[in-house]
């Protein structure tokens, strides 16, 4: 099979707040550059910087500063950020916010006397994030695809990216082979710059908050690619996902952590508290303790009848809560359940990967003439994420991914992709037409039963290496599953099963990763390592496709632990 070709200057992968900022600022840089922006939905309408609801998180304030958001994040990522990283997101939020209100045209919400209202976030010592009320996302995503849609930017929209291809000497990318989801036909278009930006997503386990299009496509590709990812072990859990049954995609979606910030409480299926039993702040404590309790419990089988726990309300008055929490309230409604006087079920979720693609701090990575921003990168938050430094990380580094871009084409050529290789990838597609159909769904929950139980919340060595069994069975079942329809266009069995390829694939790098860390920190943790090694010692974990991990020490370039840049705390 013989894909169609075309050409790009810049060629983007995803259409999230990095993809959509790379291409406004290559843009901006490059006006005479063709610029390709290839996504996997509909671009404005996919990916997970449109979900974001709490916010964004910025320093703006005079009490504020970038010092303190900046060791906010290494103290909440447990000294495993990259400092260097790091600091540029403090620093350049700022600009980026300027820029979506003054340029790209967001309204965030204001205060009375018309400066920025920013509300608080958990793990933060100052109240810095920056919202439109509980839709934040909608307006920032809103407000960058009106600015590409206006600019002469191609769209590649439905063309789902299956391969990185470099130059038939390895020494850097080509281009990127796609599937047009609308027709099933291969296109591969050249370029002398990738950027890849698909936004990672934990879809591979049971219960999880990203959008359906994510399933780790890009950190796949970055690993077929020969790329090291970092800090794969990290993935977070955010307590009150919604349950809601089988039957429902509400089931996994986030309950905003300000119910329980304002007083809500967890219940057993008991119907009594159990959070006081496991840490002081109860309710209150920061998202992995809170996730930890409420998984230890479920495993006692103090649970719901869909099997997860309660979230309770009502002794805060019915009235408030309704007026508080209208948008979870009506979420809750269309489920069935009353969140202002009666008990909703919930169940901890996976919702973001603090690992992905290693880079430099211009969005460069081993490849030449690849770049990586957003969720699909690497380093920037460590063991863990604050809530808000998501969105900041996804538009402070596209925006400088788009930079580079342009800067670094010039004086580069279009380069030939190693045939092979695109022949390999268009093989390896095609597999599931040459094979029996067979039970892809069954798969699915295999997947989500090995990694739920045994690489999730709760890890130890002898569930980690009986998953990574278990992910060994299920790569072999899905190569010999085939998809009984072979229409091409917009066959979503097909797409299922390069989905499945995907999670598999990066599955087992979290479970190689979190058998290397023999400790426990932030959102990793280890029942039979339940301890925090010595901070000053932190190494972080670096993975390659075969599986190979390195544990590489952290360089505290700003601040060491114990340390701080806050001159009160000096
Ligand atoms: C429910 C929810 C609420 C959140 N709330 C907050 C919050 O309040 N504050 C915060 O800071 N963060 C929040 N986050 C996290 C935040 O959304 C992400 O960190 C950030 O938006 C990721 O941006 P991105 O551009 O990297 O990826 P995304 O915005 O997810 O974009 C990825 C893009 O890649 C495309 N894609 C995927 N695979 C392929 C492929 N194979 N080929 C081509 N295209 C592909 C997708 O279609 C999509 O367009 C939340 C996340 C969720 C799920």
């Amino acid at each position: 099979m013989v894909p169609s070709t075309r050409d790009s200057d810049i060629l983007i992968l995803g259409a999230g707040g990095a993809g959509l900022f790379a291409a406004l600022h290559a843009h901006k840089a490059a006006p005479d550059a063709s610029i390709t922006v290839a996504v996997k939905g509909l671009l404005g309408k996919c990916g997970c910087t449109r979900m974001v609801q709490g916010g964004y998180n910025v320093a703006l304030a005079k009490e504020d500063s970038v010092e303190r958001h900046f060791m906010d994040t290494i103290e909440g990522g447990k000294w495993l950020p990259d400092q260097e990283l790091a600091w540029k997101l403090v620093t350049l939020a700022i600009e980026r916010i300027h820029e979506l209100e003054n340029e790209l045209g967001c309204f965030f919400d204001r205060n009375p006397d018309g400066t920025v209202h920013q509300k608080a976030f958990a793990g933060q010592t100052f109240d810095r994030t920056v919202h439109k009320g509980d839709l934040t996302g909608i307006e920032i995503i809103n407000r960058l695809a009106e600015q590409v849609w206006a600019r002469r930017i191609q769209r590649l929209e439905e063309h789902r990216a299956v391969e990185l291809v470099k130059t038939p000497a390895g020494d850097a990318i080509a281009g990127v082979l796609f599937i047009d989801m609308r027709t099933g036909e291969y296109v591969f278009v050249r370029a002398k710059a990738v950027l890849l930006a698909t936004g990672g997503g934990p879809t591979m386990y049971r219960y999880h908050t990203p959008s359906g299009d994510k399933s780790c496509d890009g950190l796949a590709m970055a690993l077929r690619a020969a790329l090291a990812l970092r800090d794969m072990e990290m993935v977070q859990f955010h307590p009150t996902g919604l349950l809601a049954g089988t039957h429902t995609r509400m089931t996994g979606t986030v309950l905003e952590e300000g119910l329980r910030g304002s007083g809500g409480f967890l219940l057993g299926g008991n119907k009594e508290r159990f959070m006081p039993g496991y840490d002081p702040k109860a309710e209150r404590a920061t998202r992995d303790l809170v996730s930890r309790a409420m998984f230890s419990e479920m495993r006692k089988g103090n649970t719901t009848p869909h099997g997860g726990l309660y979230i309770s309300m009502a002794h805060l008055g019915a009235e408030r809560v309704r007026k508080e929490f209208k948008g979870m309230v009506e979420r809750c409604a269309d489920c069935g359940f009353d969140l202002a006087g009666g008990l909703v079920e919930v169940v901890p979720t996976a919702h973001y990967m603090m690992g992905g693609v290693e880079f430099a701090g211009d969005c460069t990575t081993a490849l030449r003439g690849l770049f990586v921003a957003g969720e699909d990168s690497g380093g920037v938050h460590g063991a863990n994420r604050l809530g808000g430094n998501g969105v900041a990380n996804s538009t402070v580094f596209g925006a400088v991914a788009g930079d580079s871009m342009a800067s670094w084409i010039r004086g580069q050529h279009l380069r030939q992709p190693d045939a092979r290789a695109i022949d390999a990838a268009i093989a390896r597609c095609e597999r599931p037409f040459g094979t029996a159909p067979g039970d892809l769904e069954a798969l699915r929950e295999q997947l989500y039963e090995t990694m739920w139980e045994r690489v999730g919340i709760l890890r130890d060595a002898r569930g980690l290496t009986r998953a990574l069994g278990e992910l060994d069975v299920l790569d072999a079942e899905l190569e010999r599953t085939g998809v009984g329809d072979t229409t091409r266009a917009f066959n979503l069995s097909w797409h299922d099963w390069m989905n499945l390829r995907s999670l598999v694939q990066v599955s087992r790098a979290i479970a190689q990763a979190a058998l290397a860390r023999q400790e426990s920190r932030g959102a990793h943790y280890r029942e039979d390592f339940p301890h925090t090694g010595a901070l000053e010692a932190s190494t972080y974990t670096s993975i390659r496709a075969d599986g190979t991990v390195t544990m590489k020490p952290v360089a505290f370039t700003r601040v060491r632990p114990g340390q701080s840049l806050l001159k009160h705390a000096a």
